[in-house]
Parts: structure tokens; C-alpha cells; sequence
């Protein structure tokens, strides 16, 4: 049977490990709780090792994502686009920067060739990323996609900033955590 509708869902933790009331104004603070997240999914393990979340530029936190394709059977369901299809719901807007306000994305890892491209469209201001994609590929056995060379340039000339490895280590740690555990998503 066609199905007609398409339902998606975050885990029921997160809002044990979330503090929704927390205004997260430093790259360290923002990309910091996308690694919790991360850390979090793959102790509970309900999916891949990434988080991401997106915050209003006074630091509000606006949507939070985990990977979510084994639980939910949904290859697009990656932390990034989970926070991005979150955040444009809670805005009610197809774009989430439409009320003219600067959003940020942090995420855990760099973003694959889908969630790159999602990253065009989303209506972020800024993007910041804890580890870098060669961490992926070394510490687990994700593929992160074709990009184009200058992948961090094409977002700048599109407006969005880009600021690459933020607490580095602590994102490459829940990597080696998740290879070493010999769960495979
Ligand atoms: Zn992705």
C-alpha cells in the first residue's frame, strides 16, 4: 500500500540530556551538546555516533537531531537533517533564517554529502563541526559522500560561515567509542 504519510522521531532521552531552558552562546558550548547527543545515541543504542543542533543567534536552543536510520529505516534520518527538519516544523518555515534572525548548526562530525547539501537549502547562518570527515573514515566505517574540493567555500559564498574543528578530540572520541564497539548502522 502508498504510504501518505511519513513520520519521523527523536528518542525519548533527549529530554534527559537537554537542557531546553540553557542559552548556548560559545562554538564550544554549541557543538559541545552536539557531541553529548552524540555520545548519548550510541550508549542507548538507538543509531549512529552523531548529534547536531541548531541555535537561535541569542543562544536559544531551536531543535536538536541524533542519527536515526536503522530505528526509524530512513537513510536521510542524520543527526543534521533530523535538527533541520526539526527546527523548520518548530518555525513553521521551509527556511529557518525567514524571520530574518542569524541560526547556527552545530554538529558532531562533518556533515556527508547529503547533509551538506541540506545545509545549502536549511536557512543556517553558520555552520560548526567537531570532527573532520578523514576522523569518520578512519574511527568507523561510514562513508561520507562526494563533496566538491572546496566544500567549506561554496558555503562561505553562499553565506555561511564555517568553523571546523571544535573540540576535535571529544568528537573523535565517541568515533573510536562506536568503531571499537563493533555495532555496525
Ligand atoms: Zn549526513
Amino acid at each position: 500500500m502508498l504510504r501518505l504519510q511519513i513520520h519521523l522521531t527523536l528518542p525519548p532521552w533527549i529530554g534527559d540530556v537537554v537542557d531546553t531552558g540553557k542559552r548556548y552562546i560559545t562554538d564550544l558550548e554549541r557543538v559541545g551538546l552536539a557531541i553529548e547527543l552524540a555520545r548519548h545515541n550510541i550508549g542507548h543504542g538507538h543509531g549512529g555516533p552523531f548529534g547536531a543542533a541548531v541555535f537561535h543567534e541569542d543562544g536559544r536552543l531551536v531543535s536538536v537531531g541524533v542519527n536515526r536510520v536503522v530505528p526509524q529505516t530512513c537513510s536521510v534520518a542524520h543527526a543534521e537533517m533530523m535538527a533541520f527538519m526539526s527546527a523548520q516544523q518548530r518555525l513553521a518555515s521551509y527556511r529557518i533564517n525567514q524571520d530574518g534572525g542569524r541560526y547556527t548548526l552545530a554538529t558532531s562530525a562533518q556533515p556527508c554529502c547529503q547533509c551538506y547539501g541540506a545545509t545549502v537549502w536549511a536557512g543556517v547562518d553558520e555552520l560548526l563541526i567537531g570532527a573532520r570527515a578523514e576522523d569518520v573514515e578512519e574511527l568507523t566505517e561510514f562513508d561520507e559522500g562526494p563533496l566538491p574540493a572546496d566544500w567549506a567555500g561554496e558555503l562561505e559564498r553562499r553565506g555561511i560561515a564555517v568553523r571546523r574543528d571544535i573540540l576535535r578530540e571529544q568528537a573523535r572520541d565517541v568515533l573510536a567509542t562506536y568503531g571499537r564497539s563493533g555495532q555496525h548502522y
